[in-house]
């Protein structure tokens, strides 16, 4: 059987799907760059042209008046945001809700994109707000080597974040169920034997509420750990496939890849708080950040995007490295080639993936393996 013949496999995209695939990717990756763009320009401009004003101005209403006010710090940051969200809303709108209806993947309704629009940003404005609030506290609070105490705060937020996103979070966006097929979990149960995940961990993930699309995830920490599959996946893939995919999401759990990833956010946070200390005393003209002013805010916002932007490839580059790991987990696991394939054939139909895309946008931008680069992981 070869991959190239369509007949062989009936999973495979045909040519027009593929092509349909190209463009679909192509305006995807033009949304995300000019997104980026936005990103950093608007929050650049507020960081250097606009901070001092706006702060000038809000310093004027006697409440928020004291010299580093953690009030007008609030209504700075709210204002950054609001605007950032308006800025931002008709690319959302356009790449999320118009291009997903335009290639038949999005099964979303109108109302259902705002009210999910609008919780998203609530939920960004008010963690965002807490976690900036906590950042400048121990800035003005802690001494010279603040940014040490703060990558030691951002380790605790990571876990606790870690370990209530499936059961707070996830929920808020979409239907969390467990998997009430008996034969389907004695099947899970079989194949996470002695992996330490529990079959209680295995949920019924209600995507297609928003989209036709397919996918699994591993979330959650200790005893919030659990496999979210898709009801999208439950539904459109056989026995087998639901097997190679379930077995994947075991790869990540089997080689703590949750665990690797906060300790390599907490050394990255380590590199960050140190780079917004030299900007912050460079950009005040201060001698210590102890003295950072409420208007220095939208510079740590800005810095904080622009060092992340520079880190994504290396941090894609990991994130590959893992799914590569976790899809040799799956193969050995299941010991079934054919229908690992076919999962992945039917991946990349259902959710239009490019199975060949650039190097340069895979090295930039991409999370995942290419499909073709994981396609020939079975061979
Ligand atoms: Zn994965």
């Amino acid at each position: 059987m070869t991959q190239a013949d369509p007949a062989a496999n009936p999973d495979e995209q045909t040519p027009e799907q593929r092509a349909e695939a190209r463009r679909y990717n192509h305006i995807s990756l033009a949304c995300t760059l000019v997104d980026m763009s936005i990103d950093l320009v608007y929050l650049g401009l507020m960081a250097f042209v606009f901070a001092r004003p706006l702060d000038a101005w809000l310093a004027r209403f006697a409440p928020l008046a004291a010299d580093q006010s953690m009030l007008r710090m609030i209504a700075l940051f709210c204002i950054v945001m609001i605007g950032h969200m308006l800025v931002s809303l008709p690319l959302s709108f356009y790449s999320h809700y118009v291009v997903e209806h335009q290639f038949g993947l999005s099964n979303q309704s109108l109302a259902r994109w705002v009210r999910n629009w609008s919780l998203s940003n609530v939920l960004t404005i008010v963690l965002g707000g807490l976690l900036n609030l906590g950042l400048f506290w121990i800035i003005w609070h802690t001494g010279a080597y603040w940014w040490l105490i703060a990558a030691a705060a951002f380790f605790v937020v990571s876990v606790v974040l870690g370990q209530l996103a499936p059961v707070l979070i996830v929920p808020l966006f979409y239907k969390v169920e467990p998997i009430d097929n008996a034969e389907l979990d004695a099947r899970l149960k079989e194949l996470a034997k002695g992996t330490g995940l529990t079959i209680e961990g295995v949920y019924r993930l209600g995507l297609s509420a928003d989209t036709q699309k397919a996918n699994a995830m591993l979330a959650g920490l200790g005893s919030t750990r659990r496999v979210l599959m898709g009801d999208t996946l439950l539904e459109k893939f056989t026995p087998d496939e639901i097997d190679v995919i379930f077995a994947h999401e075991l790869g990540h759990h089997v080689h703590k890849h949750i665990p690797k990833m906060i300790a390599t956010g907490v050394l990255t946070s380590l590199a960050g708080f140190y780079l917004i200390d030299r900007v912050i005393v460079w950009w005040a003209g201060i001698s210590t950040a102890a003295a950072a002013p409420v208007a220095s805010l939208p510079l740590v916002m800005f810095t904080l995007t622009a060092f992340s932007l520079l880190l994504s490839p290396l941090q894609n580059a990991i994130s590959r490295f893992y799914e590569r790991q976790s899809d040799r987990y799956a193969l050995a696991r299941t010991s079934n080639p054919s229908a690992y394939r076919s999962a992945f054939w039917k991946l990349a139909r259902l959710n239009k993936a490019d199975t060949e895309p650039h190097p340069l946008e895979v090295i930039m931008l991409h999370s995942h393996p290419p499909i073709s680069e994981r396609l020939a992981m079975a061979d």
